[in-house]
């Protein structure tokens, strides 16, 4: 049982992605050596059998019993958690128990994977770059195990990466926001990381769902009223657009007057084309990406008359993009 737990976890994504050769080497030989319970009170047995570590570091002086997995880690980079420090405060019995020669330190609830990725965080965080999506398991993880444990200063490294992926402005976001928003919804609410949800639910909602890209998982990922606010949330998305794409040159906080007819026609036409959906991408309609290239699309800007023609696309431009920025968390029902 324990064997076979510690192979599957050996081959997860997790080890494969960041885990230094040496330690996977390490950990691999480890993992084939059995069950841990045999072992509990033995230092210098004669017993084959010894405990499933997935982690062991030169010096480590304690042992952290997670299940049925082990990590032989330092007691000073674990009391950096003040939840655990002050249970390293109290006096340990004489017959307290010790694995290869440590203290044994077990903790209840929580899982695996996430301890393995806050221990990968405290001791290797230089190597696990921040904000990157394919990191998300290590920032799922961590996050969890450092807001229960109130290990404040992995806590604000993490929610600073995780609003680096789902900013608080949605133009600031790239593609990184896409692959992991339905669980980083589920993962602000579970951990209090409120300030993620606009952008995560906008994320979510730009997908082409129909592609099943997201292997038919993220209606599962999310609560059922979630899903309710992601589908509310598409449905004034897409009004957004159809206001545009209806007509392009009205907007509530813009005049048109003085455009000439000839940059008027081809103002309409050009938001038409760059906000009209399309079929070759993974996303439906993700206009702020799409109005945010188009602030850069100088070729456009220079075909249009100076001042008056021109400064009507570029008030055009910064009215829709200002006003569908602070419009998202009411669109999601957010606010
Ligand atoms: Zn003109």
């Amino acid at each position: 049982m324990v064997v076979a737990f510690a192979d599957s976890y050996c081959s997860s994504e997790l080890d494969n992605e960041y885990m230094p050769l040496r330690k996977r080497r390490r950990l691999s030989k480890r993992c084939s050596l059995g069950d841990p319970a045999q072992n509990d009170n033995d230092e210098g047995n004669t017993s084959p059998w010894r405990p499933t570590f997935l982690h062991e570091y030169p010096g480590a002086d304690v042992v952290l019993r997670v299940n049925d997995a082990y990590f032989k880690v330092h007691k000073e980079r674990l009391t950096r958690a003040s939840v655990l420090a002050d249970m390293f405060e109290l006096p340990q019995p004489v017959d307290a128990e010790r694995v290869d020669g440590c203290p044994l330190v077990p903790v209840y609830g929580d899982e695996v994977a996430d301890w393995e990725a806050t221990i990968l965080w405290l001791y290797e965080k230089d190597g696990v770059a921040h904000g990157r999506a394919q990191h998300w398991p290590v920032l799922k993880g961590a996050l969890r195990i450092s807001t229960k444990y109130a290990i404040s200063n992995l806590r604000d490294s993490i929610v600073a990466s995780l609003c680096a992926i789902w900013p608080e402005t949605i133009f600031d976001m790239d593609l990184n926001c896409l692959p992991n928003a339905a669980e980083a919804i589920t993962l602000a609410r579970e951990c209090n990381v409120p300030q993620i949800l606009p952008s995560a639910f906008y994320a979510l909602s730009v997908q082409r769902w129909s592609s099943g890209i997201d292997n038919w998982t993220s209606h599962l990922a999310i609560s059922a009223s979630d899903l309710r606010r992601l589908i509310a949330g598409r449905e004034s998305v897409q009004e957004f657009l159809a206001n545009i794409l209806v007509n392009p040159l009205y907007d509530p906080d813009v005049t048109t007057d003085g455009t000439c007819a000839a940059c008027q026609s081809s103002i309409a036409s050009y938001w038409r084309a760059k906000l009209a959906p399309d079929a070759n991408t993974p996303w439906t309609f993700w206009i702020s990406r799409e109005m945010k290239g188009m602030l850069n699309d100088h070729a456009f800007m220079d075909s249009l008359c100076d001042d008056v023609c021109f400064d009507t696309h570029d008030s055009l431009l910064w009215a829709r993009m200002r006003r569908l920025n602070e419009s998202v968390p009411r669109f999601f029902l957010l606010a």
